[in-house]
């Protein structure tokens, strides 16, 4: 396949009609990835490639409970493209599981990764659980045996998980060792996000929060906004909105509201966040803290503020709240919070949005570092982790807000344009092999 053999083709260009349902994710992601292929023009041949997932595994996990009875789970993982480097993305365990979010989401981790130009591809896996009803016993036989049931993926060259919802370094320690026992020695390198003491890498925990950070403070810049007079509200006080919050506020900013499963809390002077924290360490959740107002998370998004920072969950801009936004900035900590119709709202209303595959790339850039680390045996201070995460997160920005400027399209649009061009650039120099 070659780049000078342009052919007529068929990609449908996204009107608002092609925008199917708001909620379907893999819909979502090809609309914006349909409108970034045309702009790039890119080869036909090419583009069905990267519409396809490569290859998508599900498993049947029988577990022992502890009450002796047996349950049977459902578990995939999906390698979206490997073109790059090995195949690179985080495990979830949630009850919202299917096989076409866990395709979306290896997608996305493919654009991700080549959004900050590190040699991975994309994949994605989770099964269909509920980690909050199962013993710490259950959910390490759910993880051996899911583990086991998806060994011929996974390996150091070729395709290395992560954590991602419901999952931590409890559970990517169980599927090092899991690993490690098939092979007959231990594969640090398998998975990322481990514990420090195995060969995790330093910054990891906090890396996808310490990247928002950078590239919100990248975004005021750009637009001449001083970061101490800004106003920030963060949804989500989980691992990345906890951080991006602190991180933030380190750098001037004032948080004026954050938010979690219980709720949230808004205090127009700014929050006091080691404050909330420790609140949070000792309730477990955010409802009741005293020093601000009770606000719901819908009540979050629609505050006057420079920046939103949706750190939790999908699909929460929408067609029907993204006309009421206030913030100039949207930086997006989760994955997949604006749906296709909100972009288009934001991008009438002037927002500037920083697209979740630059946003929240901080972690998978920090698992590439700890990837390193293994795979040298050699281990780096904090101090190294974060500055070389700096430098790729401040690089990524200039990269795609370039792109976007140069083509007149939006930071997602660019992003995915940035994207798709270093993947389908491997494609072309790789050739097809028949
Ligand atoms: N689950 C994280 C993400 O969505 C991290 C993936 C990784 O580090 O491989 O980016």
């Amino acid at each position: 396949m070659c780049a000078d053999a342009v052919q007529p083709h068929r990609i449908i260009r996204p009107d608002k009609d092609h925008f199917l349902s708001e909620e379907n994710p893999f819909e979502a992601m090809m609309s914006r990835f349909d409108f970034a292929a045309e702009k790039l023009n890119l080869d036909p041949g090419l583009y069905k490639i990267l519409r396809h997932p490569e290859k998508q595994v599900t498993v049947s996990i029988p577990v022992l409970l502890d009450s002796g009875e047996v349950e049977v789970y459902t578990g995939h993982r999906v390698l979206y493209n490997t073109s790059r480097g090995p195949a690179k993305g985080g495990i979830r365990f949630d009850l919202a599981v299917t096989l076409e979010e866990v395709t979306a989401l290896a997608a996305w981790m493919t654009w991700k990764c080549a959004v900050v130009n590190i040699p991975f591809g994309g994949a994605k896996g989770g099964v269909v659980c509920d980690p909050s009803v199962m013993s710490p016993g259950e959910i390490e036989r759910l993880t051996r045996r899911y583990t086991s049931g998806i060994i011929e993926t996974l390996g150091p060259d070729s395709d290395v998980p992560a954590p991602d919802v419901n999952t931590n370094e409890r559970v990517m320690a169980w599927i090092m060792d899991t690993y490690s026992m098939a092979k007959r020695h231990t594969v640090t390198a398998v998975v990322t996000g481990k514990p420090i003491s195995m060969g995790g890498s330093l910054g990891r925990k906090e890396a996808t929060g310490r990247g928002c950070m950078f590239v919100t403070r990248e975004a005021l810049k750009r637009l001449d906004m001083p970061i101490e007079r800004a106003r920030i509200a963060v949804q989500g006080f989980g691992n990345v909105g906890s951080i991006a919050a602190t991180l933030l506020q380190e750098q001037g900013a004032r948080i004026v509201a954050v938010s979690d499963k219980s709720g949230g809390i808004y205090n127009e002077a700014g929050l006091d966040v080691q404050d909330v924290k420790n609140w949070v360490l000792e309730k477990r959740l955010l409802a009741g803290y005293p020093d601000g107002e009770a606000i719901t998370n819908a009540e979050l998004l629609t505050l006057p503020c420079e920046v939103l920072l949706p750190a939790a969950l999908e699909n929460v801009i929408t067609s029907k709240n993204a006309p009421d936004i206030q913030a100039r900035i949207v930086c997006e900590g989760a994955n997949g919070p604006t749906t296709a119709k909100a972009d288009a709202i934001l991008e009438e209303k002037g927002v500037f949005v920083v697209p979740d595959i630059l946003a929240n790339a901080g972690g998978v850039t920090v698992s590439y570092f700890e990837w390193v680390q293994d795979r040298g045996g050699y281990f780096w201070d904090e101090e190294t982790v974060n500055s070389r995460l700096e430098r790729i997160m401040v690089q990524s920005f200039e990269e795609v807000a370039n792109m976007a400027a140069r083509h007149g399209v939006t930071n997602r649009i660019g992003a995915y344009m940035l994207a798709i061009e270093r993947v389908a650039e491997v494609h072309r120099l790789r050739g097809m092999y028949a």
